[in-house]
């Protein structure tokens, strides 16, 4: 039987991260995947759905080209060929990451783990290896209630990505990320989209004024129709499609994309012979050291139930593999930015400004909208804001969102800022090339002082 340093379980962007670096610090170490290297991240989610969302975007601008003076005859999305551009992608970086595992002599298993004690590994039953220390990285997937029909019709977000026809029509359940994500990129390729979400609004994480944005837009801009409050009853599928009851109003369409959350995989890694202890949702419990219960297993990503992002993930990857080879362990990071590439995108970090409110806390907030931005003019995308979210004391940035044109890469600035604990005054104080988005945050800095220079001043009142 084989012995290993770490055996990382799951090869998503949790576990192959993890192995690299264990296998950097010199360790010797297994990992164990069941589908395919990059997890749910690479194969079923960010990544695929950021290539359709592109083919989307770049379809969207086509449309809009003649406000720059570009004509454009006879653009069409093809969808099949967009599926086809998606498949390429996620096959090659497959084989990238397997490059890197291999580069780093970390050894591959095809199959699923299970413990059978707390060292011991079988694979697919076959093979046994030992593992003196494991990290769990095995992810999760989506939620689909029992009330939804069994039928072609009605899918989740994998089987979502596998059709290579866009429905005519679509009902989205669930308004998150994810939802909203698909939501956008079929309207912009031409599905009839209603989104449906039972609690009041979409993207409830967000901050009022930035959901507001980015619900008009969905709503105007793209004709999404946005049902929210009232849960879809009565859901029916068969040959010609799927209907459900949205109060008294029949909601009819081709397919159905059940957006509504995600579970955590522990099917078949046998924990209760390790006993690793799991939270009543069935998550694996964990400290900031990605530890379990259990001395010599660790627990990384979607599987512990905290933030799900891929980043994060790594995050908790890279410092559980640290700990479990160094001997004086460290907490993970825990400000984690959040993308979200709905038309237009949004970026967060830190505390929002709804949360400072809720928690009582002293803040001010400064806001600057792209449409004072003589880049935003110039390339016609002038919608949407950045707001940073200050302590009123001390005056350190505390949180920051943005929505609008490249938000999704504008949020790294303000993640760095918040991290070296930037205060109002040095951030506004920094000098951003002109003409830039970048700008935006220096001018809403400004803002929260009342300094702007490119926004009126505020009526006296
Ligand atoms: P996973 O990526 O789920 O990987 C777990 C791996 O473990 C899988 O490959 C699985 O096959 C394997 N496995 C499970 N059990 C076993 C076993 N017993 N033995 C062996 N192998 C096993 N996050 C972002 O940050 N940005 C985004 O834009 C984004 N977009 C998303 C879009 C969609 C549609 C979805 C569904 C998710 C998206 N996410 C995004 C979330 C992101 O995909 C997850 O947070 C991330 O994949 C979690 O990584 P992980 O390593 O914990 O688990």
């Amino acid at each position: 039987m084989e012995t290993f340093d770490i055996v990382v379980i799951g090869a998503g962007p949790g576990g192959y991260p993890a192995a690299i670096r264990a296998a950097q610090l010199g360790a010797a170490v297994a990992i164990v995947e069941r589908e395919y290297l990059g997890g749910t991240c690479l194969n079923w989610g960010c990544i695929p759905t950021k290539a359709l969302i592109a083919g989307g975007d770049l379809y969207a601008k086509i449309r809009h080209a003649e406000a720059l003076g570009i004509t454009v005859k006879g653009a069409v999305a093809n969808y099949a060929a967009m599926i086809g551009h998606k498949d390429k992608l996620v096959v090659q970086m497959r084989g990238g990451i397997k490059q890197l595992l291999t580069a780093n002599g970390v050894k591959q298993f095809t199959g699923t783990a299970a413990f059978k004690d707390r060292t011991t590994i079988t694979i697919n039953g076959t093979e046994t290896v030992t593992a003196k220390k494991t990290i769990i990285a095995t992810g999760s997937t989506s939620a689909v209630p029992g009330f939804l029909p069994k039928h072609d019709r009605v899918v989740e977000s994998r089987r979502f990505l596998e059709l290579t026809d866009l429905p005519e029509s679509l009902i989205v359940l669930g308004g998150g990320f994810i939802g909203c994500e698909l939501a956008c990129m079929a309207a912009q390729c031409g599905a009839r989209v209603t989104i449906v979400e039972l609690l009041e609004d979409i993207l409830m994480l967000l901050d009022g004024d930035v959901r507001r944005e980015v619900r008009a837009h969905m709503e105007k801009d793209l004709g999404i129709r946005v049902l929210t409050g009232k849960a879809l009853t009565d859901i029916h599928a068969d040959d010609r499609g799927v209907d459900g009851k949205y109060g008294d109003e029949l909601v009819e369409a081709q397919l159905l994309l059940c957006a509504i959350g995600r579970k955590p995989v522990t099917d078949g890694l046998e924990l209760a012979n390790a006993g690793v202890k799991l939270t009543d949702k069935g998550f694996i419990v964990t400290d900031d050291f990605c530890r379990t219960n259990v001395a010599n297993i660790f627990a990384i990503g979607d599987v512990t139930g905290k933030t799900q992002l891929a980043h994060y993930a790594t995050a908790q990857g890279v410092t559980a593999a640290d700990n479990a080879i160094n001997k004086s362990p460290h907490k993970h990071e825990t400000l984690v930015p959040n993308v979200i590439f709905t038309s237009p995108e949004i970026g967060t970090v830190g505390i929002s400004e709804d949360d400072a409110k809720k928690q009582n806390r002293a803040i001010h907030t400064g806001k600057f909208r792209f449409a004072g931005l003589g880049r935003a003019m110039a390339v016609g995308e002038t919608s949407g804001f950045v707001k940073w979210i200050a302590d009123a004391g001390t005056d350190q940035l505390l949180g920051a969102q943005v929505v609008g044109p490249h938000a999704t890469e504008l949020v790294a600035q303000a993640t760095i800022a918040i991290r070296a604990e930037f205060t109002v005054k040095e951030l506004g104080n920094t000098i951003h090339a002109h003409p830039t988005f970048g700008e935006a945050w220096m001018e809403a800095a400004h803002a929260v002082h009342g300094e702007a220079i490119h926004a009126p001043p505020k009526r006296k009142k």
